[in-house]
């Protein structure tokens, strides 16, 4: 399972989100605190962000941990909509950066923290190891961001193993969903963090309930059940 972050709200460094804090995704790259499936985060990073309307990515199949020259630029990196996330490889998905969340159709970044059954996906029998996150990136992509919780709920039906954990940004919303794992909602003065797990001991964490959708804007936090029971 990998971990993500995302934030809507004042504009602020990057590296106050993604580096600084206690438990930080740096940290959580070895030292997760709520992490289920796997130990550590060592498969590489990804942090994107929006530049007014552009979404832009920095990604490495290096451990975040060890990325001095992200360091040293992080601080001067600043948005108001950031997408993070540090990556545990699902065994049998290539570690890669085409498999490096966050993944883009030039206006949504999305990160996935979970595993799919390749069969429950568009063209399985692909004879390349393709990452399941690249491709449940482009059937979300591709169903339109509106109609996420339909997409998940489907997939959780076909396949009932699978973890779908989402994280999405499009500038001016912040999409989450929870289906197998965890995921934490933090409101500030200046904006909204969702995180796979928090980064620090502040009280004000929420923790979000299994198999819901929470969406942020400027009009504040919503969250939405996701029923299993409903068809798409
Ligand atoms: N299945 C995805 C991958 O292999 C995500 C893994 C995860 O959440 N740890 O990258």
């Amino acid at each position: 399972m990998c971990r993500h972050l995302g934030w809507l709200g004042r504009e602020v460094t990057v590296s106050s989100l993604v580096l600084d804090p206690p438990h930080s995704l740096r940290v959580q790259s070895y030292a997760p605190r709520r992490q289920r499936h796997g130990m550590m985060n060592a498969d590489g990073w990804g942090v994107g962000f929006f530049d007014g309307a552009t979404p832009r990515r920095w990604r490495s199949t290096a451990p975040l941990w060890g990325d001095v020259s992200f360091d040293s630029v992080a601080p001067a990196l600043r948005s108001h909509c950031v997408v993070a996330s540090v990556r545990s490889a699902t065994v049998g998905m290539p570690i890669e950066i085409s498999a490096t969340a966050p993944f883009t159709d030039g206006r949504w970044l999305l990160a996935h923290n979970g595993a799919v059954d390749r069969a429950a996906l568009p063209n399985p029998a692909s004879a390349e190891p393709v990452c399941d996150s690249t491709i449940l990136a482009e059937l979300i992509f591709t169903r339109g961001l509106d109609a996420l919780g339909e997409v998940i709920r489907q997939l959780g039906a076909d396949d009932p193993n699978a973890r779908l954990n989402i994280l999405a940004a499009n500038g001016s919303r912040l999409l989450a969903t929870t289906w197998g794992d965890t995921l934490s909602v933090l409101r500030r003065d200046d904006g909204v963090v969702l995180a796979s797990e928090p980064y620090d001991d502040d009280p004000n964490w929420e923790d979000v309930p299994d198999r819901h959708v929470v969406e942020v804007t400027a009009d504040g936090v919503t969250f939405a059940e996701l029923d299993p029971t409903k068809g798409p």
